[in-house]
């Protein structure tokens, strides 16, 4: 196997610059689970302040993220209602089963991962002693295995309602919520103000080594810490890696539409390959989901020969077993052009 030069695997292998080592390298730090860490205090209060909400934990991964909220928000059997394409449901490896006791009650939006208020309506079933009584609404901004799809402040607020007519708490998994912003123009406080709580991962589109931020009303975060603590997640001298936090929300949000651009571009060069599929054709954000199999090479067998000329594309994803390029902070316009060259070999047969 050749080195890898451009590496569209996902977002998540972003190195971090040596502007955010320099940052990191010179970070104060303190203990972090006793509130002693500057630089931790420092990225919580910037994440609240960029979200509306009243108060911020520092969590060490997005999965954590989600099993701390559910766990806060459910007894052992009570439900989450989400979407089919949900994170949670087919990449957190049944965390929220094992940690927060929660079932998964799956709707199907048919929309890319995103669904309506009266799906919810649907979802809710009237009181029964033998029924799971659902607790949450959990929604994905972006939905990832939805292609990157954007929800509209719209679509946010129909389901905030239909939440809240249902007594039901709203949770925003906002891994990728930054590139929907920069995708829409809506601001990350309209967003996530709809919610009662959200997160954003900083080691996704943001570049970051580690680390996610939840945020919530006071009281949620102080439950939140409990379970953080329990699930292993409360830390010491954690600013050095929070400092990178800092230093990306401060420097890498604006240029997440330099990934959406690569990704548009990069779209616009496989819809030209005969017999290669892209859906959606217009990519939202800074992932494109294609077909190869028309190319009479298999989505697996076209990541395996794309590898050998040191282009990373995973294969497997969804129902169809789609390709999925994620465009970062580490891929030039020109990686992107040097990824369609290599694609296009291989559907020639040219590798
Ligand atoms: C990556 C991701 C997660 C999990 O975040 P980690 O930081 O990798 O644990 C959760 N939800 C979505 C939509 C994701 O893309």
């Amino acid at each position: 196997m050749s080195a890898i030069a451009v590496d569209l695997y996902s977002d998540t292998v972003s190195r971090p610059t040596p502007a955010m080592r320099k940052a990191m390298a010179e970070a104060e730090v303190g203990n972090e689970q006793a509130h002693e860490d500057p630089t931790v205090n420092k990225l919580c209060e910037m994440a609240a302040e960029l979200t509306g909400h009243e108060a911020a934990v520092y969590v060490p991964s997005g999965t954590m993220c989600n099993a701390i909220a559910y766990r806060v928000y459910c007894r052992q059997g009570d439900a989450v209602i989400l979407d089919q394409l949900a994170h949670p449901i087919h990449a957190e490896t049944g965390g929220p089963a094992a940690l927060s006791g929660c079932m998964l009650t799956q709707v199907d939006g048919g929309r890319r991962g995103i669904f309506t208020g009266a799906d919810v309506d649907k979802a809710v079933k009237p009181y029964k002693r033998n029924r799971p009584v659902a607790k949450v609404v959990s929604i994905e901004q972006t939905s990832n295995f939805g292609g990157g799809a954007c929800w509209t402040l719209d679509e946010v607020k129909d389901v905030a309602a239909a939440a809240k007519r249902h007594d039901l708490k709203l949770h925003m998994d906002g891994a990728r919520m930054l590139n929907a912003v920069a995708a829409t123009g809506t601001s990350a406080k309209d967003f996530a103000s709809q919610c009662d709580s959200a997160w954003i991962d900083l080691s996704k589109g943001l570049g970051c080594p580690i680390g996610a931020v939840l945020v919530g009303p006071a009281d949620f975060i102080e439950e939140a810490w409990r379970w953080k603590t329990q699930f292993g997640g409360a830390m010491r001298q954690a600013g050095i890696v929070a400092a990178a936090g800092v230093y990306a929300l401060t420097h890498h949000v604006e240029r997440l539409a330099e990934d959406h651009a690569n990704a548009k571009r990069l779209a616009k060069g496989l819809m030209q390959i005969p017999g290669i599929e892209v859906d959606p054709e217009e990519p939202e954000t800074n992932m494109v989901f294609f077909d190869a199999n028309g190319t009479g090479i298999d989505n697996f067998d076209m990541s395996k020969r794309l590898l050998a000329k040191g282009v990373r594309i995973g294969a497997g994803y969804g129902p169809r077993d789609l390709m999925r390029a994620v465009t970062h902070i580490d891929v030039s316009t020109d990686d992107i052009d040097a990824a369609l060259a290599a694609i296009r070999d291989v559907a020639a047969g040219r590798d």
